[in-house]
């Protein structure tokens, strides 16, 4: 019998993964793929000039987050706003008036586990852009080990399955931006290059430039050919724990020379328990960021720390909390699953205790649940589960002293 070939581009059947026979004619997986690719780029809407995107006025955007993340309400509203912002200053023609709106990149200041992430993610699913995560402190100058700048942007073109025009739409989220910090506020008592030469790099992706990124990443394929992305509609958000610089805001604070107090200021009591609300520029400059970063990056906003209270609605409010996607787990199996309140307040008591916020809750919740897990899904017989204090209590200490639990 005669070899079987694609008929597109001639390849025998064992050099290929599959070839898909017709009437007369054969088709191998690769040249099918390459079809896919073709067909999609064909149906896309051609585009007549006006970027692809969901404006979303500020108010509807901070009630769609709200269904995901609780509490932070002065942090999603200064989000809604810059956000509609920044996407209205795309939709801006070139203006007449010789007004243009400059982009305003966002810092967020807040404890870890309190919701940064999770807001810039769900702001970037709702605005249906691409979005990306990418690790301020695993990026290096040039030159050394580790990742070069660049590369972040090469996983916002990931995102976005490669499609250039969308990805300069996208937004960036970077985490641990403090960890970057430059130890000392005088560069020229203690000189920390380190730090400030990725912030460098970091404020050119920033200010709006063009980057010829790998579309692979890293540097392990030379031979690949870059792809420029322009980063002027990039909406670039940055976030960080910045431990300790309360310090500096409570300096900051007590020491505003007297006469620029006004009468009524006078009176304003500061709340002492959490300065982060107060966290401005001039502090994140003590802190260690270098002022071009900072005038990159004009919109600041703070996330309180949790409360118990926050912790309990986490477990069970937003839309895809922890608690509903077990109940939907079980559900797969046919069974009801139900939490006391005794038992939600015990994972909030220990998240607590052991400092382990909002990201403890799900770790906690694995230990306890991972019994029923296992169990269940071979046992028919079990149509109900309620778990209770005395089986999360019991489940907890197990898995602590199974060291299943790094709590610390
Ligand atoms: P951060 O980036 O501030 O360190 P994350 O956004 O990654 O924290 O939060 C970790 C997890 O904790 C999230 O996936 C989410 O489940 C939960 N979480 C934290 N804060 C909130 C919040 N305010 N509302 C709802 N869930 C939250």
């Amino acid at each position: 019998m005669k070899d079987v070939v694609c008929s597109f581009c001639g390849a025998r059947k064992d050099q290929v993964e599959l070839m898909v026979s017709g009437l007369n004619a054969h088709i191998c997986n690769k040249c099918i793929e390459q079809t896919w690719r073709i067909l999609n780029e064909e149906r896309k809407p051609k585009n007549s000039g006006q970027p692809v995107f969901k404006l979303i006025k500020p108010a509807d955007m901070k009630k769609h987050l709200d269904e995901y993340i609780i509490g932070q309400e002065k942090a999603k509203k200064v989000l809604s706003v810059a956000v509609y912002n920044h996407y209205k200053r795309l939709m801006q023609k070139q203006s007449k008036d010789g007004v243009s709106i400059e982009k305003s990149n966002i810092i967020m200041v807040g404890e870890t586990g309190t919701g940064k992430t999770l807001l810039a993610k769900t702001m970037a699913k709702i605005l249906q852009v691409p979005f990306c995560i990418a690790d301020a402190t695993v990026i290096t100058e040039a030159g050394y080990v580790g990742e070069d700048v660049e590369t972040i942007l090469t996983r916002l073109l990931q995102a976005a399955d490669y499609d250039k025009e969308s990805a300069e739409m996208g937004i960036v989220y970077i985490d641990e931006i403090d960890k970057i910090a430059r130890k000392s506020d005088n560069p020229s008592i203690t000189r920390d290059v380190s730090g400030e030469g990725v912030q460098q790099a970091l404020l050119k992706l920033l200010e709006g430039s063009v980057v010829n990124v790998p579309p692979q990443g890293g540097r392990k394929h030379p031979e690949q050919k870059m792809i420029a992305v322009n980063t002027e509609n990039i909406l670039f958000i940055c976030g960080g724990a910045f431990d300790g610089i309360q310090k500096r805001v409570a300096s900051r604070l007590n020491t505003r020379p007297v006469g620029f107090v006004g009468e009524n200021e006078k009176d304003k009591e500061v709340d002492s328990e959490n300065l982060l609300q107060y966290v401005s520029s001039q502090d994140l400059k003590a802190f260690g960021l270098i002022p071009e970063l900072i005038g990159r990056l004009p919109v600041v906003a703070h996330l309180n720390p949790l409360s118990k209270d926050a912790l309990r609605q986490i477990l069970t409010q937003p839309k895809n909390s922890i608690i509903k996607q077990y109940i939907k787990l079980f559900e797969m199996e046919e069974i009801e699953v139900k939490f006391t309140e005794e038992a939600l307040g015990f994972i909030v008591d220990k998240a607590v205790e052991f400092s382990l916020g909002a990201r403890g809750l799900r770790s906690i919740c694995e230990a306890i649940m991972l019994e029923p897990m296992y169990d269940l899904p071979s046992d028919d017989s079990v149509k109900e589960l309620t778990i209770d204090y005395e089986f999360v209590k019991e489940q907890f200490e197990n898995a602590v002293d199974a060291h299943k639990l790094r709590v610390a």
